[in-house]
């Protein structure tokens, strides 16, 4: 459903943040991407819906060549892939239920989104998100009352608001205290489980990947140096 085909990318500053990277990615999978500060692992993550955009190859998406998307076609695409931020990225000074029905904004006519309307379907599916992550009874506090775990809980809820089929998760739990992780990280592994969301995470700690990740893929200077089940990690690295 995701592949990449020989792609490259070259920052404008002549970085190169990927090279040649092929990799195949099936629906349901959770993938974990370990590597060093540096090794590519936000830019590949990134690049599947071109935050930053590759410079060379082709990156499919669901059959489609998605190097290739017009801006109408890219908006689209974004809509459809949920992304989790190591800073949540929520209007701080928003209710949590108004930050998880952001989520449903894509789907929801310009017209209502203006006025901020939202269908009362999509109420009651971001209330059961928040409830899926623990947190149902925060829905009325303002997004900057909430614990950074809880904030990152937020986020989780309104991607699944999205309705989406795919989530990213860029470093989702560097800004974490261990404990929080796990929280979080469970949250991820039951959905990716019960809804057999793909799940794409950054992480910097290769005992957590490990522990939560079917497939590891291993970064360095921008190449792909592993890619395999967690079970074969230790023995290859
Ligand atoms: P992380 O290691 O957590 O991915 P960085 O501190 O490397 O974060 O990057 C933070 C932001 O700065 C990102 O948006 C990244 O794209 C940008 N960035 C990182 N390195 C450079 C660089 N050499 N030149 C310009 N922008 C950069
Ligand atoms: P990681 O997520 O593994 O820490 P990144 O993907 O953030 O790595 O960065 C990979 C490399 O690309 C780093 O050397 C970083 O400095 C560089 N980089 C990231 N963003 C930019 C940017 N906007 N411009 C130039 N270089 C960048």
């Amino acid at each position: 459903m995701i592949e990449f085909k020989d792609v490259s990318l070259t920052y404008p500053n002549g970085h190169q943040g990927l090279k040649n990277v092929n990799l195949k990615i099936e629906q349901g999978e959770m993938i974990v991407v370990v590597g060093l500060s540096g090794a590519g692992k936000s830019t590949l993550i990134r690049s599947i819906n071109q935050l930053v955009k590759p410079t060379s190859g082709e990156l499919m998406v669901d059959g489609k060549n998605s190097l290739a998307f017009n801006e109408r076609d890219l908006r689209k695409m974004r809509t459809d892939i949920g992304m989790i931020f190591q800073s949540y990225n929520l209007v701080r000074r928003m209710s949590v239920l108004r930050n998880v029905l952001s989520g449903a904004l894509g789907r929801t006519s310009t017209a209502r989104s203006i006025f901020g309307l939202f269908k009362h379907e999509d109420k009651q599916l971001a209330l059961r998100s928040l409830d899926r992550v623990g947190i149902a009874e925060k829905a009325y506090s303002r997004a900057d009352q909430l614990s950074g775990g809880q904030q990152q809980r937020v986020s989780i809820a309104r991607a699944l608001t999205q309705k989406t089929k795919v989530f990213l998760a860029d470093e989702p739990v560097a800004s974490l205290d261990p404990p929080t992780s796990h929280i979080v990280m469970k949250d991820l592994r039951k959905i990716n489980r019960e809804d057999n969301i793909t799940m794409i995470v950054n992480l910097h700690f290769i005992d957590m990947a490990m522990e939560y990740a079917d497939r590891i893929i291993g970064m360095r200077n921008g190449e792909v140096v592993f890619d395999g089940p967690a079970s074969e990690v230790t023995e290859k690295t």
